[in-house]
């Protein structure tokens, strides 16, 4: 299996050796004392990442269970799902096939919300949850979360349900600080793990709205999630191995130090955006929105991305067209997790030798 493609792609990531080793370790009970001491860690390393004091539910499931969990678990009256791209378009869609009441409002694909946009959109009508895709992973767009949150507090008391799924520990989120209500996010991505596990922060406010709330069904009933976090324990059987993962992974994060790893990713975003430029691509993301974890770049030369595919994984590596209706307009390089700026650098450079081979690039 070693020789699959290094991925490049915005999740799943290449896992680091030592996170594959801690996943295989012994399997251990759900309902002991080990179990305990494994949940407090895997919780305080993500309380750690999101500097917050929140409760934190550790959920076997790709981040999606956890956008509907959201809703389900807090939309009591109406919901406004803010819409930059497909993974916003898909709160919006979830919120709505759950049967709850939902307006989006929406800019174009490659463009950022701003705190304007949803001040207008709160003076038109009373929300009471808000949902926000901070790193939208489909054009490259990381939006001013800290603005967006400030701007809700001021004009309401809507719910802030944020989806961190591709930027959580790449990028500085302080939940507390910027009063997130929910902030999840799966774990394939900058956690840097295989997929099948997500993590959510949870706010008092959140779980007090989810008190009385009805049809919030079994699985994600957050109730469920309070119950047995008290015991330091999950609802139902979760998967141990990804544990094993996250507490490995927490123990890294803390040796590589909080601060040094949002710079690693701030900088090999920069890294990207420089290459980028030097061969003339503009980016897809507007100025200065770019997402520090994923490049989205506009093939502005209209080169054969499916070709530049294929050769790349004939070299080893893979990166990701891009996504839905963006297909042969754009590609994305993905810079997340134990990636480092070294083997960015090679796969740049592997680009660079087969751009001149593609037909229509000069
Ligand atoms: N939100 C964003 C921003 C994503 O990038 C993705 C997946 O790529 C999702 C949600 C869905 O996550 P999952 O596949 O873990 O359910």
């Amino acid at each position: 299996m070693s020789n699959v493609p290094t991925l490049f792609i915005p999740g799943p990531v290449s896992v680091h050796p030592e996170i594959m080793e801690a996943m295989s370790q012994p399997m251990i009970g759900h309902r002991t004392p080990e179990f305990s001491a494994l949940y407090q860690d895997v919780v305080k390393g993500v309380q750690s990442v999101l500097q917050t004091e929140k409760h934190i539910y550790l959920s076997t499931s790709s981040a999606t269970g956890l956008m509907e969990a959201a809703v389900r678990n807090t939309v009591k009256n109406r919901c406004l799902n803010l819409v930059c791209g497909a993974f916003s378009l898909r709160w919006h869609e979830i919120t709505t096939a759950c049967g709850l009441a939902a307006d989006s409002i929406g800019v174009d694909w490659g463009k950022a919300i701003r705190p304007e946009h949803v001040e207008m959109a709160l003076r038109e009508a009373d929300y009471d949850v808000v949902t926000i895709v901070h790193n939208e992973t489909s054009t490259g767009v990381m939006n001013p979360l800290r603005e967006i949150a400030d701007t809700i507090r001021q004009h309401s008391d809507a719910l802030i349900l944020v989806d961190t799924v591709s930027s959580m520990s790449g990028v500085n989120i302080p939940v507390d600080d910027w009063g997130l209500d929910i902030c999840l996010a799966s774990v394939q991505k900058a956690w840097g793990l295989p997929p099948g596990f997500a993590v959510m922060s949870v706010s008092d406010r959140a779980i007090e709205r989810s008190k009385d709330q009805p049809n919030k069904g079994y699985y994600f009933d957050f109730m469920e999630f309070e119950k047995y976090n008290a015991r330091e324990q999950t609802p139902s059987t979760p998967s141990i191995p990804h544990m094993y993962g996250l507490q490995k992974q927490a123990k890294r994060i803390e040796a590589e130090g909080l601060t040094n790893r949002f710079e690693r990713h701030r900088n090999m975003a920069k890294q990207t955006r420089e290459w980028a430029a030097g061969h003339g691509f503009q980016m897809f993301s507007e100025e200065p929105y770019h997402s520090q974890t994923l490049s989205c770049i506009d093939n502005n030369l209209g080169i054969d991305i499916t070709e530049l595919s294929k050769r790349l994984v004939a070299e080893g590596y893979r990166i990701s067209n891009g996504y839905g209706p963006l297909k042969g307009k754009t590609f994305r390089i993905a810079h997340m997790g134990d990636r480092q700026p070294e083997d960015l650098q090679k796969l740049l450079e592997t680009i660079d030798r087969i751009l001149p081979d593609l037909h229509n690039y000069n």
